[in-house]
Parts: C-alpha cells; sequence; structure tokens
C-alpha cells in the first residue's frame, strides 16, 4: 500500500475548514489542513468584529460536540430568544419566539474571530492533526490511490481524500474541473455595528423593503449588528455616508426601534450571490462550505449549511477504515445526504428574495398578506421555525 503524507488533507482552514478538522481529531485519520492565511489569534477586546454569525442550536450542539463552543469567551456571545420580520406596507408583521419553538434559543450570535479562534486552537490541540499555515497550494495531481497537493516554498502533501474548504472562489474546485454555476444577486450585505440607546431584548428584527432586506441581530450588551442587504447604488449611498449619518440612516430605516445608534465598527460591504456547483464529490475529492455553495444571507445560514456539510462528511468518513476514504462509492454517500438539503435552502432563500425584493404590487399585497397570515396560523410557524433552527 502506498504511504501517505495524510489520509483527509483540507485545503482552507476557514470556519469550516477548521470544523471538519476538529470533528475528525481523536479518529484513526491522520488530518492536515493548510490555509494561506492564518487566522487572528488576538485583537483588542474593545473593539467588535464585522463579521457575525447567527449560530442555529443545531450548529451549536455540533460546536460543543467537536470541544469549540466551551472555549468561547462567554461574555461576547449573545441570544437570540424572539424575531420580529415586518413587511413594507407598515402593517404586517410576523413573530415568533423560542418558546413557540420549544426551546430556550433560536440562535446564538457569535462573532467570527471568536469562533475562528476558538475553532483554530481545538484543532491545533488534536494529536492527529497538522497545521500548516501560511502555505500556498500551486498545484493539485491525481495519484493512483489519492492526490498530491504542491506547496509554494515548501513539501508536496500525498493524502488519500482533499477536501476543498477554500470560499466561494475556490482553487480546489477549479484545479478538480468542477463547474459551477453563479447568480449574482446584483446585490451587496453591507454589515457594521452599534451601541444603541434601547436593550435590543434578545430579539432579532427584519425588515423586507421593496429595495432590499435589513436584519439587526442582537449583540452581547446594548450592541446591535446590521446586515443590509441591498443594491448597487444604496450601497454606494451607505459606504460613504460618515459613521454619525450611517447611524442617522439606519436607526430611521429601522423605525428607531433600537434608539439612537452610536458606532463601534467600520461598515463593510460584501458581494451576495447563488452558487451551485455540478458536483460534491470526485474520486479522492470533496467540497464542503462556501466552496460548496453560496446562498443569500437573508436567512443567516450560509456557516450552518457548511457546518451540516462537516457533520456529514465526517459521520461517513469515521465509520469506514481509513484505507477508503477518498474511495468515490464512500464519498458518493456525502453527496447524496447533503444535495437535497442544500438545494433545498437554496431554494427557499433565493424564493424569499424574489418574492421580497420586487416592486410587483401583486406581489408586494401577496407578501404582506403571507407575512400576517403565516402569524396567524400556528402550526406553519411551528413548522418554519423547526426548519431554520435545525438547517
Ligand atoms: C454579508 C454576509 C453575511 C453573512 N451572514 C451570515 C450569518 O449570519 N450566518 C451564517 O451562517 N452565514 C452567514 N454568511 C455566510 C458565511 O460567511 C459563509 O457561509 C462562511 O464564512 C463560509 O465559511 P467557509 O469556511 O466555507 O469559507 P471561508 O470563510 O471563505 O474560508 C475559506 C478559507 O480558505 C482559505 N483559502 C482560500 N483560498 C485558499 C487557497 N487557495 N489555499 C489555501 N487556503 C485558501 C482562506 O484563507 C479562508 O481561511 C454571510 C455572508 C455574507 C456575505
Amino acid at each position: 500500500m502506498k504511504f501517505h503524507d495524510a489520509d483527509v488533507l483540507i485545503v482552507g482552514g476557514g470556519l469550516v475548514g477548521c470544523a471538519l478538522a476538529c470533528a475528525l481529531r481523536n479518529t484513526a485519520l491522520q488530518v492536515t489542513l493548510v490555509d494561506s492565511h492564518p487566522p487572528a489569534q488576538s485583537w483588542d477586546d474593545a473593539t467588535w468584529d464585522s463579521r457575525i454569525y447567527a449560530i442555529s442550536p443545531a450548529s451549536r450542539r455540533f460546536l460543543t460536540q467537536i470541544g469549540v463552543w466551551e472555549r468561547m469567551n462567554a461574555n461576547r456571545l449573545q441570544t437570540v430568544a424572539r424575531m420580529r420580520i415586518a413587511g413594507d406596507d407598515g402593517r404586517a408583521e410576523l413573530g415568533f419566539t423560542a418558546m413557540d419553538a420549544g426551546t430556550d434559543e433560536l440562535a446564538r450570535i457569535v462573532e467570527s474571530r471568536e469562533l475562528q479562534r476558538s475553532l483554530w486552537q481545538a484543532a491545533s490541540e488534536a494529536p492527529n492533526v497538522t497545521l500548516l499555515a501560511p502555505a500556498q497550494p500551486t498545484a493539485l495531481h491525481d495519484e493512483a490511490d489519492g492526490k498530491l497537493l504542491a506547496l509554494a516554498h515548501g513539501p508536496r502533501l500525498s493524502a488519500r481524500l482533499i477536501v476543498g474548504a477554500d470560499g466561494v472562489q475556490s482553487w480546489v474546485r477549479t484545479q478538480a474541473g468542477i463547474e459551477e454555476k453563479t447568480t449574482p444577486y446584483q446585490q451587496w450585505g453591507v454589515v457594521a455595528n452599534f451601541e444603541c440607546e434601547k436593550p435590543h431584548l434578545a430579539t432579532a428584527s427584519q425588515w423586507f423593503f421593496e429595495d432590499g432586506i435589513l436584519a439587526f441581530l442582537p449583540l452581547a450588551g446594548q450592541r446591535m449588528s446590521m446586515v443590509w442587504s441591498c443594491g448597487e447604488l444604496r450601497k454606494k449611498e451607505l459606504m460613504a455616508l460618515s459613521p454619525e449619518a450611517l447611524c442617522q440612516e439606519v436607526a430611521r430605516a429601522g423605525q428607531h426601534r433600537l434608539g439612537a445608534l452610536k458606532p463601534i465598527s467600520a461598515a463593510a460591504a460584501f458581494p451576495l450571490r447563488l452558487m451551485h456547483v455540478a458536483d460534491l464529490v470526485r474520486p479522492g475529492l470533496a467540497l464542503i462550505g462556501d466552496a460548496a455553495h453560496a446562498v443569500h444571507p437573508l436567512a443567516g445560514q450560509g456557516v450552518n449549511l457548511g457546518f451540516g456539510d462537516v457533520m456529514e462528511l465526517a459521520r461517513i468518513l469515521v465509520a469506514e477504515p481509513a484505507s477508503r476514504c477518498g474511495e468515490y462509492l464512500v464519498l458518493r454517500r456525502y453527496e447524496r445526504a447533503r444535495r437535497e438539503n442544500v438545494l433545498l435552502m437554496q431554494g427557499v432563500t433565493h424564493g424569499l428574495q424574489k418574492l421580497f425584493n420586487n416592486a410587483n404590487p401583486v406581489l408586494r399585497v401577496l407578501r404582506n398578506t403571507g407575512l400576517g397570515l403565516t402569524d396567524q396560523w400556528a402550526w406553519l410557524k411551528h413548522r418554519l421555525i423547526q426548519h431554520a433552527m435545525n438547517a
């Protein structure tokens, strides 16, 4: 049998790639993770990361199981106990609470950098995991029994399985010749954090406007994180505002629900896209996280979908002898298990985006009526909440 440097070689140590390394810790698999940029390990605690995630209860249970959740600074976490979704007629509103879902929270808000640091530290302590960063892959070759990855100024690494966890512009996916279909939303996600005059009461709020979607996520303390999905013109206007003017504009758009706002992070903007890939696996290769799919952030499910990939792939790999981890038949099980979930989430978020970001007067009536009716139909409301929480 051929000697391999690793059984599983993960390219990309973002939240999803790192989570896979942690999920495979203390198993019979030898794991190597390479990333071109090692994550920051320290920062000024007076600052807040502009990248914030709403972690679903299913993802939180997973992060607890892999020994990551308890590493995070509890003072920086915030429970979401309530959610309010408003239409654009000023009246229609859908509201639900954790109690409606029979649970103690709808989601937990975490800073990206805090979660990334905890994942990286947990992976670095695992005896069967090697972290290589910074390390820049330059070529990927097929071998009879796996893959060979060449690194700039570094060794060539052979592995039975290479996992592309290198984000939406995945180099691994390109090297493998896997086709992707990207549909830009012609929208940007503008994010920024604020201190608020009024308490958020652990409530996440979302407003569906004709030309965009505004979300306020509660942050630890009397703070809030905004995600405003909007078109190019609006994004330019928002990014050109002074911090004080941005506060006023965000407070106005959010109907002054949290009173006056003060900036605590600079605004940043990300392009939004829908992306499908032709294949999630090839012999000796699998894609996870944003390398495998991109969704609109309106449901805050991007990283949760990625953690879903990790749970499934890790479950399948550890159930097999290490020698089989790159086999196509084994990897196809992962692909079959994830395909439907990912397509469903992409379909739901895409449909909502089309329904809500539309000036058509018929659709306007439909969406506002739909929000009101859903609010009244307890059964439908319950099913929607359960689906979002377990995605
Ligand atoms: C505005 C906005 C708001 C969002 N809000 C939410 C939210 O509330 N909740 C949620 O769940 N999701 C949200 N998302 C989605 C979420 O950000 C992504 O789904 C998630 O970050 C994907 O993680 P990843 O590890 O797959 O990829 P990435 O975070 O992109 O990580 C990729 C890693 O690979 C490394 N890398 C890249 N190329 C190479 C290479 N060639 N060689 C080596 N290493 C490489 C990078 O350095 C990086 O570390 C949001 C997205 C946007 C745009």
